[in-house]
Protein backbone atom coordinates (compact mmCIF):
# COMPACT_ATOMS: atom_id res chain seq x y z
CA UNK A 1 0.00 0.00 0.00
CA UNK A 2 2.11 3.15 -1.16
CA UNK A 3 0.53 5.14 1.83
CA UNK A 4 0.23 2.85 5.29
CA UNK A 5 3.11 1.38 6.67
CA UNK A 6 2.14 -0.76 9.31
CA UNK A 7 -0.15 -1.43 11.95
CA UNK A 8 0.65 0.14 15.89
CA UNK A 9 -0.60 -0.20 18.95
CA UNK A 10 -1.76 2.73 20.74
CA UNK A 11 -0.75 2.21 23.83
CA UNK A 12 3.18 0.85 23.53
CA UNK A 13 3.42 2.28 19.83
CA UNK A 14 5.02 -1.98 18.98
CA UNK A 15 4.89 -2.27 14.82
CA UNK A 16 2.66 -5.36 13.75
CA UNK A 17 2.25 -6.08 9.85
CA UNK A 18 -1.12 -5.44 7.95
CA UNK A 19 -2.62 -8.82 8.82
CA UNK A 20 -5.60 -9.86 10.05
CA UNK A 21 -4.69 -8.81 14.10
CA UNK A 22 -6.06 -6.69 16.20
CA UNK A 23 -4.28 -6.49 19.61
CA UNK A 24 -0.80 -6.21 20.56
CA UNK A 25 0.88 -9.06 21.90
CA UNK A 26 3.06 -7.15 24.27
CA UNK A 27 0.29 -5.00 26.24
CA UNK A 28 -3.11 -5.95 24.74
CA UNK A 29 -3.69 -2.38 23.34
CA UNK A 30 -5.39 -2.10 20.34
CA UNK A 31 -3.98 -1.91 17.05
CA UNK A 32 -4.67 1.52 14.58
CA UNK A 33 -3.17 1.62 11.17
CA UNK A 34 -0.37 4.23 10.38
CA UNK A 35 -0.05 6.69 7.46
CA UNK A 36 2.59 8.09 5.35
CA UNK A 37 1.14 11.70 5.97
CA UNK A 38 4.28 13.55 4.50
CA UNK A 39 3.51 11.78 1.21
CA UNK A 40 -0.51 11.75 1.50
CA UNK A 41 0.42 15.76 1.88
CA UNK A 42 2.48 15.88 -1.24
CA UNK A 43 0.06 13.48 -3.62
CA UNK A 44 -3.55 14.70 -2.32
CA UNK A 45 -5.28 17.66 -2.58
CA UNK A 46 -8.91 18.87 -2.92
CA UNK A 47 -8.87 19.20 -6.92
CA UNK A 48 -7.79 15.33 -7.09
CA UNK A 49 -10.20 14.52 -4.29
CA UNK A 50 -13.15 16.14 -6.15
CA UNK A 51 -12.32 14.17 -8.91
CA UNK A 52 -12.73 10.56 -7.01
CA UNK A 53 -16.00 8.84 -7.33
CA UNK A 54 -19.20 9.86 -5.02
CA UNK A 55 -18.64 7.41 -2.41
CA UNK A 56 -16.05 6.88 0.20
CA UNK A 57 -13.15 5.48 -2.52
CA UNK A 58 -12.91 9.15 -3.27
CA UNK A 59 -10.34 9.32 -0.39
CA UNK A 60 -9.06 5.66 -1.39
CA UNK A 61 -5.62 7.03 -0.12
CA UNK A 62 -6.61 7.18 2.98
CA UNK A 63 -7.49 4.14 3.74
CA UNK A 64 -5.48 0.64 4.60
CA UNK A 65 -6.45 -1.65 0.89
CA UNK A 66 -3.97 -2.14 -1.66
CA UNK A 67 -7.61 -0.98 -3.38
CA UNK A 68 -7.40 -3.22 -6.92
CA UNK A 69 -9.98 -5.07 -6.42
CA UNK A 70 -12.76 -2.67 -4.04
CA UNK A 71 -16.08 -4.72 -2.80
CA UNK A 72 -17.75 -1.90 -3.41
CA UNK A 73 -21.59 -1.03 -2.90
CA UNK A 74 -21.17 3.08 -3.71
CA UNK A 75 -21.26 3.16 0.73
CA UNK A 76 -21.09 6.43 1.20
CA UNK A 77 -21.02 10.39 -0.14
CA UNK A 78 -24.28 11.03 1.78
CA UNK A 79 -26.22 14.42 1.47
CA UNK A 80 -25.00 16.80 3.98
CA UNK A 81 -28.33 18.95 4.38
CA UNK A 82 -28.86 22.48 5.96
CA UNK A 83 -31.19 21.61 8.48
CA UNK A 84 -33.28 25.09 8.77
CA UNK A 85 -36.57 23.92 10.16
CA UNK A 86 -35.02 21.61 12.94
CA UNK A 87 -32.30 24.58 13.64
CA UNK A 88 -35.34 26.92 14.24
CA UNK A 89 -36.96 24.41 16.68
CA UNK A 90 -33.59 24.40 18.58
CA UNK A 91 -32.18 27.59 18.40
CA UNK A 92 -28.94 26.48 15.69
CA UNK A 93 -28.71 29.02 13.37
CA UNK A 94 -26.15 26.56 11.39
CA UNK A 95 -27.39 23.41 11.74
CA UNK A 96 -26.52 20.54 9.10
CA UNK A 97 -27.34 17.11 8.81
CA UNK A 98 -25.53 14.74 7.88
CA UNK A 99 -27.61 11.59 6.53
CA UNK A 100 -26.62 8.11 6.24
CA UNK A 101 -29.88 7.01 6.47
CA UNK A 102 -29.72 6.55 2.92
CA UNK A 103 -26.60 4.38 2.40
CA UNK A 104 -26.90 0.87 0.72
CA UNK A 105 -28.05 -1.05 3.61
CA UNK A 106 -29.36 2.02 5.20
CA UNK A 107 -26.77 2.97 7.61
CA UNK A 108 -23.33 4.05 8.17
CA UNK A 109 -21.72 0.72 8.80
CA UNK A 110 -21.67 0.45 5.13
CA UNK A 111 -18.89 2.96 5.14
CA UNK A 112 -16.47 0.53 7.75
CA UNK A 113 -18.13 -2.52 6.30
CA UNK A 114 -17.10 -1.27 2.79
CA UNK A 115 -12.98 -1.65 3.45
CA UNK A 116 -12.95 -4.38 6.02
CA UNK A 117 -14.34 -6.75 3.62
CA UNK A 118 -12.07 -4.92 0.64
CA UNK A 119 -9.38 -5.84 2.77
CA UNK A 120 -9.99 -9.04 4.00
CA UNK A 121 -10.40 -10.52 0.26
CA UNK A 122 -6.85 -8.79 -0.69
CA UNK A 123 -6.11 -10.73 3.06
CA UNK A 124 -7.09 -14.32 1.01
CA UNK A 125 -10.42 -14.30 3.64
CA UNK A 126 -13.54 -16.29 1.72
CA UNK A 127 -15.72 -15.24 4.41
CA UNK A 128 -16.74 -12.71 5.85
CA UNK A 129 -18.31 -12.58 9.58
CA UNK A 130 -19.76 -10.10 12.52
CA UNK A 131 -20.98 -9.76 15.56
CA UNK A 132 -23.89 -7.37 15.28
CA UNK A 133 -25.82 -4.98 17.29
CA UNK A 134 -28.06 -4.72 14.09
CA UNK A 135 -27.03 -2.56 11.24
CA UNK A 136 -23.20 -4.43 10.55
CA UNK A 137 -25.55 -7.70 10.34
CA UNK A 138 -27.11 -6.37 7.19
CA UNK A 139 -24.22 -4.38 5.64
CA UNK A 140 -21.73 -7.32 6.06
CA UNK A 141 -24.34 -9.68 4.83
CA UNK A 142 -24.87 -7.62 1.60
CA UNK A 143 -20.79 -6.78 1.18
CA UNK A 144 -20.44 -10.42 1.11
CA UNK A 145 -23.22 -11.22 -1.24
CA UNK A 146 -21.36 -8.33 -3.64
CA UNK A 147 -17.47 -10.19 -3.33
CA UNK A 148 -19.50 -13.81 -3.90
CA UNK A 149 -18.44 -14.46 -0.12
CA UNK A 150 -19.63 -16.87 2.39
CA UNK A 151 -20.93 -14.67 5.88
CA UNK A 152 -21.97 -15.83 9.24
CA UNK A 153 -23.55 -12.91 10.80
CA UNK A 154 -24.05 -13.04 14.93
CA UNK A 155 -27.09 -10.42 16.04
CA UNK A 156 -28.90 -10.71 19.60
CA UNK A 157 -31.95 -12.79 19.59
CA UNK A 158 -34.06 -9.74 20.59
CA UNK A 159 -33.04 -8.07 17.76
CA UNK A 160 -35.69 -5.47 16.00
CA UNK A 161 -37.57 -7.36 12.59
CA UNK A 162 -36.69 -4.49 10.04
CA UNK A 163 -33.13 -5.49 10.99
CA UNK A 164 -33.32 -9.13 11.10
CA UNK A 165 -35.36 -9.18 7.52
CA UNK A 166 -32.16 -6.47 6.28
CA UNK A 167 -29.52 -9.18 6.61
CA UNK A 168 -31.41 -12.01 5.94
CA UNK A 169 -32.01 -11.45 2.13
CA UNK A 170 -28.92 -11.31 1.45
CA UNK A 171 -28.46 -15.29 1.89
CA UNK A 172 -26.13 -15.41 5.15
CA UNK A 173 -26.10 -17.77 7.98
CA UNK A 174 -27.59 -15.95 9.98
CA UNK A 175 -27.22 -16.78 13.86
CA UNK A 176 -29.61 -15.18 16.32
CA UNK A 177 -27.98 -15.22 20.08
CA UNK A 178 -29.79 -15.42 23.31
CA UNK A 179 -28.11 -12.30 25.55
CA UNK A 180 -26.39 -9.65 25.33
CA UNK A 181 -24.33 -8.23 22.46
CA UNK A 182 -21.30 -8.05 24.61
CA UNK A 183 -22.17 -11.85 25.05
CA UNK A 184 -22.40 -12.70 21.59
CA UNK A 185 -18.95 -10.41 21.35
CA UNK A 186 -16.96 -12.56 23.54
CA UNK A 187 -18.65 -15.62 21.42
CA UNK A 188 -17.41 -14.70 18.37
CA UNK A 189 -13.86 -13.51 19.69
CA UNK A 190 -13.63 -16.66 20.25
CA UNK A 191 -14.91 -18.41 17.41
CA UNK A 192 -12.07 -15.95 15.60
CA UNK A 193 -9.64 -18.18 16.95
CA UNK A 194 -11.25 -21.53 15.47
CA UNK A 195 -12.24 -20.81 12.17
CA UNK A 196 -10.18 -18.67 9.64
CA UNK A 197 -13.12 -16.30 9.00
CA UNK A 198 -12.95 -12.54 8.81
CA UNK A 199 -14.90 -11.24 11.38
CA UNK A 200 -15.07 -7.57 10.47
CA UNK A 201 -15.42 -5.64 14.02
CA UNK A 202 -12.76 -8.48 15.87
CA UNK A 203 -9.73 -9.70 14.03
CA UNK A 204 -9.64 -7.43 10.61
CA UNK A 205 -11.24 -4.37 13.27
CA UNK A 206 -7.97 -2.08 12.66
CA UNK A 207 -8.95 -2.08 8.71
CA UNK A 208 -12.89 -1.84 9.65
CA UNK A 209 -12.63 1.25 11.92
CA UNK A 210 -11.12 3.15 9.57
CA UNK A 211 -13.92 3.52 7.24
CA UNK A 212 -15.25 5.62 9.66
CA UNK A 213 -13.08 8.28 9.29
CA UNK A 214 -14.75 8.96 5.52
CA UNK A 215 -17.67 10.62 7.76
CA UNK A 216 -15.06 13.68 8.68
CA UNK A 217 -13.78 13.74 5.27
CA UNK A 218 -17.41 14.02 3.40
CA UNK A 219 -18.63 17.12 5.94
CA UNK A 220 -15.64 18.73 5.39
CA UNK A 221 -15.70 18.54 2.03
CA UNK A 222 -19.46 19.50 1.76
CA UNK A 223 -18.65 22.37 4.05
CA UNK A 224 -16.67 23.64 1.39
CA UNK A 225 -13.35 22.21 3.05
CA UNK A 226 -13.98 23.60 6.70
CA UNK A 227 -14.41 21.38 9.85
CA UNK A 228 -17.73 21.91 12.07
CA UNK A 229 -17.02 23.88 15.19
CA UNK A 230 -19.42 20.53 16.78
CA UNK A 231 -19.98 17.69 15.47
CA UNK A 232 -22.65 15.70 17.43
CA UNK A 233 -22.46 11.25 17.07
CA UNK A 234 -24.05 8.47 18.57
CA UNK A 235 -21.81 5.83 20.62
CA UNK A 236 -22.00 2.11 20.56
CA UNK A 237 -18.30 0.82 21.08
CA UNK A 238 -17.05 4.55 20.29
CA UNK A 239 -15.17 3.83 17.56
CA UNK A 240 -16.74 5.96 14.91
CA UNK A 241 -16.72 9.32 17.68
CA UNK A 242 -12.97 8.73 17.63
CA UNK A 243 -12.35 8.00 13.85
CA UNK A 244 -14.54 11.25 12.83
CA UNK A 245 -12.23 12.93 14.94
CA UNK A 246 -9.10 11.20 13.55
CA UNK A 247 -10.34 11.88 9.92
CA UNK A 248 -10.83 15.82 10.48
CA UNK A 249 -7.51 15.82 12.16
CA UNK A 250 -5.83 14.03 8.98
CA UNK A 251 -7.41 16.39 7.25
CA UNK A 252 -5.41 19.34 8.88
CA UNK A 253 -2.38 17.09 9.00
CA UNK A 254 -2.03 16.96 4.80
CA UNK A 255 -2.78 20.45 4.50
CA UNK A 256 -6.48 19.95 3.00
CA UNK A 257 -8.14 21.96 6.69
CA UNK A 258 -6.96 25.54 7.68
CA UNK A 259 -7.83 24.39 11.55
CA UNK A 260 -9.82 21.95 12.77
CA UNK A 261 -11.58 23.34 16.47
CA UNK A 262 -14.63 21.01 16.02
CA UNK A 263 -15.88 20.24 19.62
CA UNK A 264 -17.14 16.33 19.54
CA UNK A 265 -19.95 15.60 21.19
CA UNK A 266 -20.55 12.23 22.24
CA UNK A 267 -24.62 10.98 22.60
CA UNK A 268 -25.70 7.64 24.30
CA UNK A 269 -29.20 6.24 25.27
CA UNK A 270 -29.30 6.86 29.03
CA UNK A 271 -30.35 2.72 28.79
CA UNK A 272 -26.76 2.26 28.18
CA UNK A 273 -24.52 5.50 28.63
CA UNK A 274 -21.11 3.98 29.73
CA UNK A 275 -19.32 6.57 28.29
CA UNK A 276 -21.12 9.31 29.12
CA UNK A 277 -21.85 8.20 33.02
CA UNK A 278 -17.55 7.99 33.07
CA UNK A 279 -17.57 11.35 30.62
CA UNK A 280 -20.00 13.22 33.84
CA UNK A 281 -18.21 11.37 36.73
CA UNK A 282 -14.66 12.78 35.20
CA UNK A 283 -13.40 9.54 35.30
CA UNK A 284 -11.44 7.87 32.44
CA UNK A 285 -12.75 4.78 33.61
CA UNK A 286 -15.45 3.08 32.01
CA UNK A 287 -17.51 1.10 34.07
CA UNK A 288 -19.67 -1.80 31.98
CA UNK A 289 -23.27 -1.92 32.06
CA UNK A 290 -26.23 -3.78 31.03
CA UNK A 291 -28.15 -2.50 28.79
CA UNK A 292 -31.69 -1.59 28.57
CA UNK A 293 -32.58 0.92 25.78
CA UNK A 294 -35.06 1.19 22.78
CA UNK A 295 -31.53 2.51 21.02
CA UNK A 296 -30.71 -0.92 20.28
CA UNK A 297 -28.25 -0.63 17.97
CA UNK A 298 -25.87 1.36 20.79
CA UNK A 299 -26.54 -1.12 22.78
CA UNK A 300 -22.69 -2.18 24.20
CA UNK A 301 -22.42 -2.28 27.66
CA UNK A 302 -18.85 -2.82 28.02
CA UNK A 303 -17.53 -0.35 25.02
CA UNK A 304 -14.34 -1.55 22.88
CA UNK A 305 -13.42 1.87 22.32
CA UNK A 306 -14.53 3.74 25.22
CA UNK A 307 -11.22 5.36 26.88
CA UNK A 308 -10.44 6.52 23.29
CA UNK A 309 -13.70 8.21 22.84
CA UNK A 310 -13.19 9.64 26.62
CA UNK A 311 -10.23 10.85 25.25
CA UNK A 312 -11.24 12.32 22.35
CA UNK A 313 -13.87 14.44 24.25
CA UNK A 314 -10.89 15.89 26.32
CA UNK A 315 -8.94 16.19 23.57
CA UNK A 316 -11.31 17.81 21.47
CA UNK A 317 -12.92 19.92 24.29
CA UNK A 318 -16.16 18.47 23.79
CA UNK A 319 -18.93 17.49 25.63
CA UNK A 320 -21.73 14.52 26.11
CA UNK A 321 -25.29 13.54 27.05
CA UNK A 322 -27.60 10.70 27.82
CA UNK A 323 -30.85 10.85 26.90
CA UNK A 324 -33.80 8.70 28.05
CA UNK A 325 -36.12 6.37 25.63
CA UNK A 326 -39.05 8.97 25.40
CA UNK A 327 -36.50 11.58 24.73
CA UNK A 328 -35.58 9.38 21.70
CA UNK A 329 -39.11 9.11 20.18
CA UNK A 330 -39.50 12.38 20.44
CA UNK A 331 -36.17 13.26 18.48
CA UNK A 332 -37.39 11.00 16.08
CA UNK A 333 -40.18 12.74 14.96
CA UNK A 334 -39.09 16.01 15.91
CA UNK A 335 -36.58 15.42 12.61
CA UNK A 336 -39.18 13.42 10.82
CA UNK A 337 -41.25 16.49 11.28
CA UNK A 338 -38.46 19.36 10.47
CA UNK A 339 -36.42 17.92 8.31
CA UNK A 340 -38.43 15.07 6.53
CA UNK A 341 -35.83 12.72 7.31
CA UNK A 342 -36.97 9.06 9.41
CA UNK A 343 -34.14 7.65 11.36
CA UNK A 344 -33.59 5.11 13.52
CA UNK A 345 -33.43 5.07 17.29
CA UNK A 346 -29.44 5.89 17.13
CA UNK A 347 -30.89 9.03 15.15
CA UNK A 348 -32.79 9.88 18.07
CA UNK A 349 -30.56 9.83 20.40
CA UNK A 350 -28.28 12.54 18.51
CA UNK A 351 -31.29 14.76 17.81
CA UNK A 352 -32.33 14.58 21.38
CA UNK A 353 -29.31 14.95 22.90
CA UNK A 354 -28.39 17.71 20.68
CA UNK A 355 -31.47 19.65 21.78
CA UNK A 356 -30.74 19.22 25.44
CA UNK A 357 -27.04 20.60 24.82
CA UNK A 358 -28.57 23.21 22.92
CA UNK A 359 -30.83 24.40 25.41
CA UNK A 360 -27.82 24.55 28.56
CA UNK A 361 -26.31 26.32 25.94
CA UNK A 362 -23.43 24.49 25.86
CA UNK A 363 -23.69 24.66 21.67
CA UNK A 364 -23.63 28.29 20.79
CA UNK A 365 -26.45 29.65 18.36
CA UNK A 366 -24.70 30.65 15.61
CA UNK A 367 -21.98 27.47 15.94
CA UNK A 368 -21.33 25.50 12.54
CA UNK A 369 -22.89 22.27 13.98
CA UNK A 370 -22.79 19.08 12.10
CA UNK A 371 -25.57 16.14 13.43
CA UNK A 372 -24.76 12.66 12.35
CA UNK A 373 -27.52 10.41 11.41
CA UNK A 374 -26.27 7.08 11.38
CA UNK A 375 -29.34 5.05 10.55
CA UNK A 376 -32.50 4.51 8.77
CA UNK A 377 -36.23 4.85 10.89
CA UNK A 378 -37.70 2.01 8.66
CA UNK A 379 -35.27 -0.71 9.83
CA UNK A 380 -36.94 0.45 14.08
CA UNK A 381 -40.41 0.86 13.51
CA UNK A 382 -41.03 -0.51 16.80
CA UNK A 383 -39.92 2.29 18.44
CA UNK A 384 -42.33 4.37 17.28
CA UNK A 385 -45.27 2.57 15.81
CA UNK A 386 -47.15 3.38 18.64
CA UNK A 387 -46.24 6.93 18.59
CA UNK A 388 -47.85 8.36 15.28
CA UNK A 389 -51.50 8.75 13.60
CA UNK A 390 -52.95 5.55 12.11
CA UNK A 391 -54.78 6.22 9.15
CA UNK A 392 -58.10 7.57 8.09
CA UNK A 393 -60.25 4.41 7.17
CA UNK A 394 -62.77 5.12 4.65
CA UNK A 395 -64.72 3.71 2.02
CA UNK A 396 -64.16 5.38 -1.60
CA UNK A 397 -67.05 7.57 -1.79
CA UNK A 398 -66.60 11.60 -1.71
CA UNK A 399 -69.19 11.85 1.30
CA UNK A 400 -67.23 8.84 3.31
CA UNK A 401 -63.87 11.19 3.01
CA UNK A 402 -65.64 14.39 3.97
CA UNK A 403 -67.37 12.57 7.31
CA UNK A 404 -63.97 11.09 8.22
CA UNK A 405 -62.61 14.58 7.67
CA UNK A 406 -65.16 16.85 9.85
CA UNK A 407 -64.79 13.68 12.52
CA UNK A 408 -61.09 14.00 12.58
CA UNK A 409 -60.89 17.89 12.72
CA UNK A 410 -63.60 17.56 15.58
CA UNK A 411 -61.65 14.94 17.78
CA UNK A 412 -58.34 17.51 17.06
CA UNK A 413 -60.07 20.92 18.22
CA UNK A 414 -61.70 19.10 21.28
CA UNK A 415 -58.02 17.77 21.88
CA UNK A 416 -56.70 21.18 21.60
CA UNK A 417 -59.38 22.62 24.35
C1 LIG B 1 -23.00 0.92 15.03
C2 LIG B 1 -23.76 2.18 15.06
C3 LIG B 1 -23.29 3.36 15.68
C4 LIG B 1 -22.03 3.49 16.49
O1 LIG B 1 -21.05 2.60 16.31
P1 LIG B 1 -19.67 2.56 17.12
O2 LIG B 1 -19.59 1.16 17.63
O3 LIG B 1 -19.69 3.57 18.22
O4 LIG B 1 -18.64 2.84 16.09
C5 LIG B 1 -24.05 4.51 15.54
N1 LIG B 1 -25.22 4.52 14.89
C6 LIG B 1 -25.72 3.41 14.31
C7 LIG B 1 -27.04 3.50 13.62
C8 LIG B 1 -25.01 2.22 14.36
O5 LIG B 1 -25.52 1.13 13.77
ZN1 LIG C 1 1.23 -2.64 22.89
Amino acid sequence: MPYVSALRCRECSRRYPLDPIHVCEFCFGPLEVVYDYEALARDLSRKSIARGPLSIWRYRELLPVLGEDLVDINAGFTPLIKAHRLGQALGLEELYIKNDCVNPTYSFKDRVVAVASTRARELGFDVLACASTGNLAGSVAAHAARAGMEAYIFIPSDLEQGKVLGAAIYGPTLVAVHGSYDQENRLCSELADHYRWAFVNINVRPYYAEGSKTLGYEVAEQLGWRAPDFAVVPLASGSLFTKIWKGLKELQQIGLLDDVSTHMVATQATGCSPIITAYEAGSMNIRPVKPNTIAKSLAIGNPADGYYALKTIQESEGAGAAVSDEEVVEGIKLLAETEGIFAETAGGVVVAGLRRLAQAGAIPRQALTVAFITGNGLKTQEAVAEHVQAPITIEPTLSAFQEALERRQATASARAG
